[in-house]
């Protein structure tokens, strides 16, 4: 039985690990954290069970298709709830739209919003399951080794409704004029961490997912799937190692020879590098055998990273739902200030989880579980002293468009920005979701899955294919050990 090394436990890591294991390999994890998950890790503290990263459960297809692939089912593992509002934008006091988990809901809101907008609503996102359709059967399951993956004739059929040369901001406009309808529509780009005019309106197919499928959470929150996804993998016989830093990865005829872990060196036939693409490459490798040298990475574009307060507070809050979105300030200003100018924001955007509202067992009775979290430009110099000022935002706004003080009932508090996603994940700049989905770094242009120069070495995860966000990664190590399984088969 041959061996593969999957170094990083993030969402990446584990699947590559269970089909990996499926296909017959001996697979072990390497995971440098004492637990599993990666960015999607959570922590537990005076009664509250806080998620430390993602939020959003969208495209739920991916993630029931992963789990139908290995004969279970999503309720093997854990309890999947539609919620409605699937979300709420506040643009001012007392003016916020909530999206309904019913489509047809939505139409009516939009209709009452800007006249005719309800059809074009409908038609947009008939457009946009399209391209999901499409994207899901023939795109993103793809290496993208090279153009030639993409030609088939599905593609090609569908190529003219699929807006991959124009961008976001352009094909919104052509639906809506309401600036609160357009921000809405934008809003999923957040997702794919750039700005809407540099982004393809190919993806607009997300638009589908947030608005259509509706946006789901798992009861125990987001975290219970890495916990399903671990379990699964045991089942598989793969065995995880916690506090197992994987400090170089040695060469030698073009091969992985072997790689040190915590000082003791093992060999593998094979190796998925599933932590950050950019920290395989230009810490464990030798210079000589990278895919990319520093100045490829300066040059990349990278998806925000984000400044977030976990707070647990002795009371119930009013006026705001599961998740919020606070747009009342100006969108192209902090977009601005995260990619063409980057600073700290003078006035941003931020977004408020409250998963207690739908999940009594993440917070004391009575209390409830908060996570803030504000864009940011990638690399800022991180102090206490920006982040307190930060909060103090946040604490205001909450205050003033929703009427919750909570200043004084705040029972716990943990901020987390640049330097621990640097510490922790080992992020290029402290980045949150990767690299941004612009045109020049989609598919065959995005930092490529399999090392040209040694064999046996892959590379998964949220910097390559197909790109960010938790389905990708889950697809990403899907694709990751299809690729390794056909390189070791030819070589043997
Ligand atoms: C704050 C935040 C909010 C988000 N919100 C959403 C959302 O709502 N919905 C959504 O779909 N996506 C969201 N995302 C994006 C999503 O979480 C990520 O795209 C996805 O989890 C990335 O998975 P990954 O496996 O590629 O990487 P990671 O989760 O980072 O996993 C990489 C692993 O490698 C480990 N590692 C690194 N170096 C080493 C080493 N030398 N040795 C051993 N192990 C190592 C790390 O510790 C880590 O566990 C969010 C991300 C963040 C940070």
């Amino acid at each position: 039985m041959k061996n593969i090394a999957v170094i990083g436990s993030g969402f990446a890591g584990l699947t590559s690990a269970i089909e990996l294991a499926s296909l017959g390999y001996q697979v072990t994890v390497f995971e440098k954290n004492s637990t599993a998950g990666g960015r999607a890790r959570n922590f537990k503290t005076n009664g509250f069970t806080f998620d430390m990263g993602p939020s959003w459960y969208w495209m739920p297809d991916v993630f029931e298709k992963f789990f139908n692939k290995h004969d279970k089912k999503i309720e093997d593992y854990y309890k999947l709830v539609k919620l409605d509002p699937g979300f709420s934008v506040i643009y001012s006091k007392n003016d916020q739209i909530k999206v309904p988990a019913s489509f047809d809901k939505l139409v009516d809101i939009f209709e009452k919003i800007e006249n005719g907008s309800g059809e074009k609503l409908k038609k947009f996102i008939n457009k946009a399951e399209k391209k999901y359709k499409i994207g899901m059967d023939s795109l993103v399951y793809k290496p993208s080794h090279s153009a030639l993956e993409f030609i088939n004739l599905k593609v090609l059929k569908g190529l003219f409704h699929l807006n991959v040369f124009s961008n976001f901001r352009s094909y919104v406009k052509k639906y809506f004029s309401n600036s609160k309808l357009t921000r809405l529509m934008e809003f999923p780009i957040l997702f794919l961490g750039a700005t809407p005019q540099n982004t393809p309106a190919l993806y607009s197919l997300m638009n589908y997912s947030g608005l259509h499928q509706g946006t789901y959470y798992p009861i125990g929150g987001f975290h219970e799937i890495i916990v399903a996804l671990s379990k699964l993998a045991s089942e598989k016989g793969v065995v995880i190692n916690y506090n197992s830093v994987v400090e170089n990865i040695s060469v030698s005829n073009n091969k992985v020879d072997n790689i040190t872990v915590n000082g003791d060196q093992f060999e593998f036939d094979g190796v998925v590098a599933a932590a950050d693409y950019h920290h395989v490459e230009q810490v464990l490798i030798d210079k000589k055998y990278r895919n990319y040298n520093s100045e490829y990475w300066e040059k990349r574009e990278m998806a925000p990273s984000s400044l977030l307060f976990y707070v647990g507070v002795d009371k119930k809050l009013k006026n705001v739902h599961h998740h919020n979105l606070f747009f009342d300030e100006d969108f192209d200003q902090h977009a601005k200030e995260i990619y063409d100018e980057p600073n700290w924001p003078k006035n941003p955007l931020f977004y408020l989880s409250c998963p207690s509202i739908t999940d009594a067992t993440i917070a004391p009775e009575g209390k409830e579980n908060l996570m803030f979290l504000i864009p940011l430009a990638p690399g800022l110099n991180d102090t206490n002293k920006m982040r307190e000022k930060y909060f103090n935002v946040v604490l205001e706004r909450l205050k003033k468009l929703t009427g919750n003080d909570i200043k004084s009932n705040i029972v716990y508090k943990k901020s987390y920005c640049v330097n621990d996603f640097m510490k922790d994940y080992n992020a290029f700049k402290g980045n949150a979701y990767g690299l941004a989905n612009t045109l020049r770094q989609t598919a065959i242009f995005k930092p490529a899955m399999r090392n040209i120069n040694i064999n046996n070495l892959y590379y998964t995860g949220q910097l390559t294919v197909p790109g960010p966000g938790v389905p990708p990664s889950i697809i990403s190590g899907q694709i990751v050990a299809q690729e390794i399984d056909k390189q070791l088969k030819k070589a043997s």
